[in-house]
């Protein structure tokens, strides 16, 4: 019988590059080494053969899976956007699995040994294991003292300490999130409620730190810890949130992150249900417990809850925010996020763009590859023009960073999503198409969507970080961050002329 063991190479290491203090916030850039799961077989020293780390720079996003899969996309599809780790757009992201669909895995994946990546298909990504889908909602008052309750399509299955441990230890991930009593809403929890959510949050964390320190001792360590803080407790008494965060913190030798949750209002709502069910355009009908796009960030809340985190820690925020919202976020120093926008715009038939930034890419960063001036000059004429003005609504030639492929007006509309986008689907399919996908139902339209998405996210994030590397004053990256955002949030005036257009209809 061959032998094996199970080997981490190193810990995870999380280093600032650059800070830059400006008047909202401290922006940084960093680096996540995360290491990869291996099973070395017999005689392998464990010594690192040059896959087992994966350096990332951040601002960065984790793949948002669903059940342990890319929603609308197989691994196979993953490979046409990031096709090398050397690809111009930088990196291959890790990817977050969420314990609410998957643990019903822990059992088998005690048995398989050979962790989650590799059971889902995605062993070439390093796995953040997290508690909730950013994009499932939570249902109030299942939470007790004997553990949390997670939400998925199939129902409510409760999660303690122990099970949650035992899903690290199966599951392989390289980091994880340290589950926490979220059930605390300021409009019907009392004080009682929250001192028992901070309460629980501590007796969570030193459980998992206390039986991580057992396990370490007998093999090497295998997980990093992302402590949760909760924006409802800054909600609900902001001194009280603090001096937890600050006991949480007190084992902080062994935390590697933090995850700010409930940032975005993740509870389901009976208002809300109604208007779903109501819903006559297909958007999210019938599926009254998805979470949709966060149009509001509370910077306020936000800012109290990054007051006392130390610099060294990542700083994770989950949900599907808008890119000038993640702009806001990473302003202040929040350094991770998901792709869950990326998903939940390709249920809804909207394609991001960052038509309206890559055109004038020159004047926002130097180092990124500019477009054709040919292309861009017109450009950005309109989009200086849309900066200084107030957008137009529902202007017949606007287009913002997002687009709806079922609108009617895309039914002759042969040119590509986006004409800067470089993707497989910008490449091959014209939006005539994928409208036409849309409007028969076909499950390739929000493949095709997926795709560009994914795409168009990984170029954002490229920008975001080049912007904080080439500005070395708090002033100019202010003004570029401002110029960029505002861009993203206008409907910008770009008319795409039909003679600019690839003609090329694929059906
Ligand atoms: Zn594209």
């Amino acid at each position: 019988m061959q032998l094996s063991f199970v080997v981490f190479k190193t810990m995870k290491k999380f280093c600032v590059e650059k800070t830059l203090k400006t008047s909202v916030g401290s922006t940084r850039l960093g680096h996540l080494e995360l290491p990869l799961f291996t099973k070395a077989e017999e005689g392998n020293d464990g010594s690192s053969n040059g896959r087992s780390k994966i350096d990332y720079a951040t601002p960065m996003y984790f793949l948002h899976t669903q059940t342990g899969s890319i929603p609308h996309i197989t691994a196979e599809v993953l490979k046409l956007i990031y096709p090398t780790a050397s690809d111009t757009s930088g990196q291959i992201p890790p990817v977050q699995i969420s314990l609410d669909a998957t643990a019903k895995f822990i059992e088998p994946l005690s048995k398989f040994e050979n962790g989650v990546g590799k059971f889902v298909g995605l062993s070439e990504h390093p796995i953040f294991l997290t508690i909730h889908d950013p994009l499932y909602l939570l249902r109030s008052g299942h939470n007790d003292k004997f553990g949390i309750a997670l939400w998925s399509r199939h129902g409510r299955r409760p999660l303690s300490p122990k099970q949650f441990h035992e899903a690290v230890t199966a599951f392989k991930p390289s980091i994880s999130q340290i589950l926490s009593d979220y059930d605390v809403n300021p409009e019907i929890s009392g004080m009682k409620r929250l001192k028992k959510s901070l309460e629980r949050a501590e007796e969570y964390t030193s459980y998992v730190i206390k039986q991580e320190e057992t396990t370490e001792r007998e093999k090497k360590k295998n997980t990093g810890f992302f402590i949760t803080i909760e924006a409802s407790w800054f909600l609900m008494d902001e001194g009280l949130a603090t001096k937890a965060v600050l006991r949480l913190l007190e084992s902080q030798h062994q935390i590697e992150g933090v995850v700010l949750a409930g940032l975005s209002d993740r509870f389901v709502k009976k208002k809300q249900e109604d208007e779903v069910k109501k819903d006559s355009n297909g958007k999210g009908s019938g599926d009254s417990e998805r979470m949709d796009i966060c149009e509001t960030l509370d910077i306020e809340l936000l800012d109290k809850m990054l007051q006392n985190l130390p610099a060294n820690l990542p700083k994770y925020v989950p949900g599907p925010f808008k890119l000038p919202e993640m702009m806001d976020l990473v302003a202040r120093g929040v350094d991770l996020f998901d792709s869950s926008l990326a998903s939940r715009m390709a249920d809804y038939a909207e394609a991001l763009l960052l038509d309206s930034v890559e055109a004038i890419l020159p004047s926002i960063s130097t180092t990124m590859v500019a477009m054709p001036s040919s292309l861009s000059e017109g450009l950005a004429e309109r989009a200086d023009k849309a900066e200084r003005q107030e957008p137009p609504s529902n202007s017949e030639e606007g287009e913002g960073a997002v687009i709806s492929l079922k609108d009617k007006k895309y039914f002759d509309d042969f040119g590509p999503l986006s004409r800067f986008c470089t993707c497989y689907t910008c490449r091959k399919h014209t939006r005539s198409y994928i409208h036409h996908l849309y409007a028969t139902d076909e499950l390739l339209g929000p493949v095709l969507i997926q795709i560009h998405n994914l795409s168009t996210l990984d170029r954002f994030f490229s920008i975001m970080r080049a912007l904080v590397k080439e500005n070395d004053s708090p002033e100019s990256l202010l003004e570029k961050s401002a110029l960029m955002r505002n861009l993203l949030k206008a409907r910008i005036l770009i008319k795409i002329e039909k003679e600019d257009k690839v003609a090329v209809p694929s059906v």
